[in-house]
């Protein structure tokens, strides 16, 4: 993408942003402009020691990062991770106890069918596609896989609904997997930072994968995507609680 298009889809998220809850706060320009920066490759590479200690300090302040998405088993992770899709882990927590409490498996979702699946999601964004793919990827693990989660990438996103993204999360969270799932946050924290910059989760993903070391691959996921929720936040990050700020190269930072 031009640096030109990204200054310009920026700008527009941030204008339907001001249409929304964030209304009220002020538009960070400077911010705005560091995070066009940021993904058209003008923010300097972390160098590979920056990169171990970021990691460090993330295991020290949460040695075992989990999913904070309920599930039980590889099948309600699947599920809940295609429901989370432009939703949040919150909101996908609030309706999956009483769906999962009528089909914990393949073959009883398959069972209880699209419609009731609809009725036990509709809290959630997208509830009508996502009932869809819920029920033909119950009923294709049925069919072609013994009603058992596949622990294999082409075979996981093949079923409805379920993307690069989803496929990374249930082979790192239910299989043990070093792959790191790039979602919105992620793809903000690894540009910003300076750790893995590129113009689509795709270029965030693979760099990553070539930078993070071995020995932090399992958790970096969960490091990464909880610090974008929590600290590296959209709008206004909180450079000055930040545990890498030192290390962070964002020109719009707000704590040294
Ligand atoms: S210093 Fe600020 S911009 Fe950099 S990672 Fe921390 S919160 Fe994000």
């Amino acid at each position: 993408m031009a640096k030109k298009s990204v200054r310009k889809s920026v700008k527009k998220a941030l204008a339907k942003a001001k249409k929304g809850k964030a209304a009220k706060r002020k538009a960070p320009a400077k911010q705005v402009k560091a995070d066009v920066q940021a993904v058209t490759g003008a923010v300097p590479p972390m160098a590979p020691a920056e990169i171990e200690e970021a990691f460090r300090r993330f295991k020290e302040a949460s040695p075992e990062p989990k999913t904070e998405l309920k599930h039980s088993n590889p099948f309600t992770l699947v599920v809940a991770v295609a429901l989370s899709a432009q939703a949040t882990d919150a909101g996908v927590n609030k309706a999956t106890p009483a769906l999962f409490a009528l089909a914990d498996t393949p073959a009883k979702m398959a069972a209880l069918g699209e419609d009731r699946i609809r009725d036990l999601i509709k809290t959630i964004g997208l509830f009508r596609t996502k009932a869809r793919n819920v029920a033909a990827l119950a009923q294709k693990l049925v069919a072609e896989h013994g009603g058992e989660v596949p622990r294999d990438r082409a075979a996981l996103e093949a079923l409805p609904g379920v993307g690069r993204k989803t496929a990374n999360v249930v082979l790192n969270v239910a299989f043990g997997e070093p792959t790191i799932a790039v979602d919105t946050h992620i793809f903000r924290v690894g540009n910003r930072t300076g750790m893995a910059t590129g113009k689509d989760v795709f270029a965030v993903e693979q760099k990553l994968d070539a930078v993070v070391p071995a020995h932090y691959k399992s958790h970096a996921h969960h490091w990464l995507i909880l610090h974008g929720r929590y600290i590296c936040v959209a709008r206004k990050p909180r450079c000055d609680v930040c545990i890498i700020a030192d290390l962070c190269k964002w020109p719009g930072k707000t704590a040294a």
